[in-house]
């Protein structure tokens, strides 16, 4: 099985790293095959410290190691609220806040495996109860907060629930009306609670200004369950994905030599925590190398955006490919408005990053921009584009130091190895990294069928060059076969997003009596311009000459906007489901969408 096309391996682009003279630092991964060569787990263990008293604790690696060794006055959180106004807390402060959540959990009787929940926007006390439940040896399980009822409450039983950190209005909306079906939930404590305080609600604020802000660290084991996070929902219903402590042994390494980060660095991760990269990346990461991290409350926008790069003066930025897509929607004059001079590493993860965006990256922002791949499960970084490494636009580069991938091919009895550049299988990862997710939560079939042949199967279609870099296809449910191609939808959206009318796409497959499934296209266009016939045609013309008659778009739907989950993820079985009157399944985690 040979892709169809592969243009984007041979659109020749120099990215090389172009560090401005300011900031040029040494990448921390100098050579990448030397590196690697030797490097294995028992090295990567190697840069936590461990408890004093034995053991492995998330927190204590991502805050009180660096109070211990005198860089307690250096800022951990930089937080932007929506109007404007700042908030800041040193290593020490949040070391300080982190224990006194410790204590007010341990004085609730939350204890050691216990799971508590967190529905609210990104505001200082969710990073606060991320790390104190930590601390205490609970489970922590953020929810996103535009998540409606029902999709908090299917989670919040799934995890069997003993306490819940949320807002005021929050609760009374998405909680409030089925909190009495849940009888594991104990406790909901109020960010924001005022004089009428909820039935059943404690106030957050009064429980932990009588708390311990010396509060021991529980002594948790590498293996203890710390995190229980649930994928996007792209493909189905969501599972929830269980990561122990040990995980922060590969948060720091990622964040070492996928983000490149350097310990003075300001950093800025635009993930929320709902989602895992908004955990591994946008908390564990960063503070475990003790790096400044920005975190912004308010939504998408450009303007407010580029304001931030430019005014925190963000060295290494990790954000998402719709993301970047919004950004090329708005127009690069935006950001030749601000000085972004400080911007070193650009890094996106989530969805493929399509060649288009790499080349606007690398014009807009004069650095390249590092697509790097993942999952839920996976709980860090796998596949990366390295900082002193060359770019190849649209691929995601190579696996980290320690973590063994291959391309697979599920057969009758297990798998087999493709061991053929160029050949497409399924991205399969040898298991035993720290990160990887040790289950579905009470859905153990589910995460047997994750394994075979001595392989973790991603459920990703990818192909492997002959310098080792890989290349997304598309997810295994969402490849089309038309007239006898294997066509990956990546590869028909990027020809798309050439067009300069483009703003975004989603091909999808349709049945065919000849051809067994032809390809549809959804486009939304960019401001300025209009659905036309002749527009219409005029990408038609642009997606042959790239791809050839038999893998361009038949037909080309206009759309205001695509369905998206709330990671930012294209749901194509969605726009398929509508297409052909097919039940819509699990849409929990949709946002709102034009039909
Ligand atoms: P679900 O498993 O519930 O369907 P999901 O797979 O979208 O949802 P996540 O774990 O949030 O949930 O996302 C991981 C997936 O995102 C990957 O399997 C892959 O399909 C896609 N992805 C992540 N990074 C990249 C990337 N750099 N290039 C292409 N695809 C990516
Ligand atoms: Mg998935």
């Amino acid at each position: 099985m040979r892709l169809t096309v592969q243009w984007s391996h041979d659109r020749a682009l120099s990215c090389h790293h172009q560090a401005p003279e300011n900031l040029a630092r040494a990448p921390n991964l100098q050579d990448y095959d030397s590196f690697t060569a030797g490097y294995g787990l028992d090295q990567a263990r190697a840069l936590v410290e461990g408890l004093p008293q034995g053991g492995l604790n998330i927190a204590h690696e991502a805050v009180d190691r660096h109070v211990h060794a005198g860089r307690g006055d250096r800022i951990a959180l930089r937080w932007l609220g929506k109007d404007d106004s700042v908030r800041e807390y040193s290593y020490r402060q949040l070391m300080a806040e982190s224990n006194r959540f410790a204590s007010v959990l341990s004085g609730l009787g939350i204890g050691r495996g216990e799971r508590v929940f967190s529905l609210c926007g990104r505001q200082p006390e969710l990073y606060i109860a991320a790390l104190g439940t930590l601390k205490n040896g609970s489970v922590f399980s953020p929810l996103f907060a535009a998540f409606g009822p029902e999709p908090v409450r299917s989670r919040m039983e799934i995890g069997e629930a003993r306490l819940l950190v949320t807002t005021a209005s929050l609760y009374r909306k998405k909680v409030l009306p089925w909190r009495n079906e849940l009888p594991s939930l104990g406790q909901v404590l109020l960010i924001d609670a005022g004089d009428d305080l909820p039935d059943g609600c404690l106030s957050l604020a009064a429980l932990m200004a009588d708390a311990d802000p010396g509060h021991a660290v529980a002594a948790t084991r590498p293996d203890d369950m710390a995190l229980l996070h649930f994928t996007s929902g792209t493909t189905g219903r969501p599972k929830g994905a269980i990561h122990v402590h040990e995980a922060v042994v590969f948060h720091t390494l990622t964040g070492l030599y996928a983000l490149d980060l350097h310990p003075d660095d300001i950093y800025w991760c635009t993930a929320d925590p709902g989602w895992v990269t908004g955990t591994s990346y946008g908390i564990i990461a960063p503070l475990s190398l003790g790096v400044t991290l920005i975190v912004d409350e308010a939504e998408f926008d450009a303007e407010r955006w580029y304001r931030i790069l430019e005014q925190q003066r963000v060295a290494v930025w990790y954000t998402a490919p719709t993301a970047i897509r919004m950004l090329m929607k708005a127009g690069s004059e935006f950001a030749q408005q601000h000085d972004l001079s400080a911007l070193r590493f650009l890094a996106s993860v989530g969805e493929p990053l399509n060649p288009e965006a790499v080349v606007w990256g690398q014009r807009t922002f004069g650095i390249p921009f590092h697509d790097n791949w993942w999952q839920t499960e996976t709980g860090g970084i796998m596949i990366a584009n390295y900082a002193a490494e060359t770019v190849k636009p649209g691929s995601m580069g190579r696996p980290l130091p320690g973590i063994e991938a291959g391309i697979v091919r599920r057969t009758d009895t297990g798998v087999s190895e493709v061991t053929a550049a160029g050949e497409v299988g399924e991205l399969a990862l040898k298991p035993g990294w720290p990160s990887m997710f040790r289950g579905y939560l009470h859905e153990q079939a589910r995460y047997e069928k994750c394994f075979a042949g001595g392989w973790y199967l991603s459920g990703d279609l990818a192909s492997r060059d002959e310098d080792g870099y890989y290349w997304f296809v598309g997810r295994a449910d969402d490849v089309i076969k038309s007239a006898g191609h294997l066509i990956g939808p990546f590869e028909v959206e990027s020809a798309l997003l050439e067009h300069p009318a483009v703003a975004e796409a989603a091909v999808v497959g349709i049945p065919d009596e000849v051809a067994g499934e032809t390809i549809k296209a959804y486009v939304a266009l960019k401001p300025g311009f209009c659905a036309s016939g002749e527009l219409r045609r005029e990408i038609q013309g642009l997606a042959r000459k790239r791809l050839g008659a038999a893998v361009a778009p038949k037909a080309i739907a206009f759309r205001e906007n695509l369905p998206k989950t709330r990671s930012g993820k294209i749901m194509r079985r969605l726009l398929k489901a509508r297409e052909l009157g097919l039940p819509e399944g699990d849409i929990s985690t949709l946002e709102s969408d034009e039909r």
